[in-house]
């Protein structure tokens, strides 16, 4: 039997008088990789902050496996966030910046340095431990940003747009990078972009956004083979 990795159901949300996002509806199993995919301004990181609860629904649930979060702070619904500008501690080093969430949790200093060490290890960034995000590249700090993620092994990781502000060949290593970690570490995650190479390459189901609905929800296979209508098709590329 599977279980729900992450369930959202009846949700909206305005800002002002404009709605932003209208009755969204989704539904992904545990260790599943849930693409959010559609133009600027269709209302992805919006959807993503109300998953993580940075910002508040004005209706609708949302569940992480099988637990009712929407009522809860960022840090109570075991989540972690992987934006597109890494926002690494400056004056920390690489070990500091990766073990700041579990120091944060008072885990003890021995647990802590040997949860640091794992994950430059399944990053392999061990040779940056000792360096500060000034001497990084930014494909260093996106591994660094992303190991920090990982450090606190959530239920579901969030990641907005983070290979965006990459170059193209950079953006395709990583891509696969997180490909591979994702097939290690089966987290349930929910991935923003608007690159649909991205959506078809890393996603399990792909919900394709616009105007703050969702178009279509499915596998990459069915999302691009058969388009639920003419925006869908247009925006993925679809046979025609
Ligand atoms: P996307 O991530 O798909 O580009 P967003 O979720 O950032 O889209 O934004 C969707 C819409 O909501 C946009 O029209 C944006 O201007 C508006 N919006 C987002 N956040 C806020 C906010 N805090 N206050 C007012 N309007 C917002
Ligand atoms: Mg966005």
């Amino acid at each position: 039997m599977t279980t729900t990795g992450l369930r959202i159901t009846g949700l909206s949300k305005g800002f002002g008088n404009q709605a932003v996002l209208q009755h969204i509806a989704l539904d992904i199993d545990e260790g599943e990789f849930l693409i959010l995919v559609g133009p600027s301004g269709c209302g992805k990181s919006t959807l993503l902050n109300l998953i993580a609860g940075l910002e508040q629904a004005d209706v609708g649930e949302i569940h992480i496996a099988g637990r009712r979060v929407d009522g809860l702070s960022p840090k109570d619904r075991d989540i972690a966030m992987v934006f597109q500008n890494y926002a690494l501690y400056p004056n920390m080093t690489v070990a500091q910046n990766l073990g700041f969430g579990l120091e944060m949790q008072r885990w003890p200093r021995a647990e802590r340095e040997a949860r640091v060490l794992e994950v430059a290890e399944m990053l392999q960034i061990v040779p940056l431990l000792t360096r500060r995000p000034a001497q990084l590249s930014g494909g260093q700090r996106q591994r660094v940003a992303m190991g920090r993620a990982l450090a606190r092994r959530p239920k579901v990781f969030l990641f907005d747009e983070p290979l965006s502000n990459l170059d193209a060949k950079l953006r395709a290593e990583m891509r696969a990078e997180i490909k591979l970690l994702h097939q290690r570490l089966r987290t349930t995650a929910v991935y923003v972009t608007h690159d649909q190479v991205e959506a078809m390459t890393l996603g399990h189901k792909i919900a394709v956004m616009n105007n703050g609905q969702i178009q279509q929800f499915g596998t990459p296979e069915k999302i691009y083979h058969r388009p639920a209508n003419v925006f869908v098709a247009g925006f993925m590329g679809s046979p025609a």
